[in-house]
């Protein structure tokens, strides 16, 4: 298993929100700026951070989530690193 840098306040992430309608599930991945990490505020585990999510969306483009897990499987409201995108050239 590779090893992960842990998150740090600055860094960007990935935060999963998977929304369901009855016949369809849909998990889009949004951009997170980690802007609480537990650790240094008397927490023991360093991957359960805080995020500023923010959406395409012009009346709530920034929403904070507390005490948000990793998770590379990518489970609802949960962050992980951004995906690698493919190389060109
Ligand atoms: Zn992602």
């Amino acid at each position: 298993m590779t090893k992960l840098p842990v998150p740090s306040v600055g860094r960007v992430v990935h935060f999963v929100d998977i929304y369901e309608d009855g016949e369809t599930t849909e998990a889009d991945h949004y951009p997170a700026m980690v802007t609480w990490v537990e650790t240094e505020h008397g927490g023991d585990d360093p991957w359960v951070v805080g995020l500023s999510v923010f959406y395409p969306d012009t009346s709530v483009p920034v929403r904070y989530f507390d005490s948000v897990s990793h998770d590379d499987q990518c489970s609802n409201q949960t962050w992980h690193w951004p995906e690698r995108t493919r190389e060109t050239g």
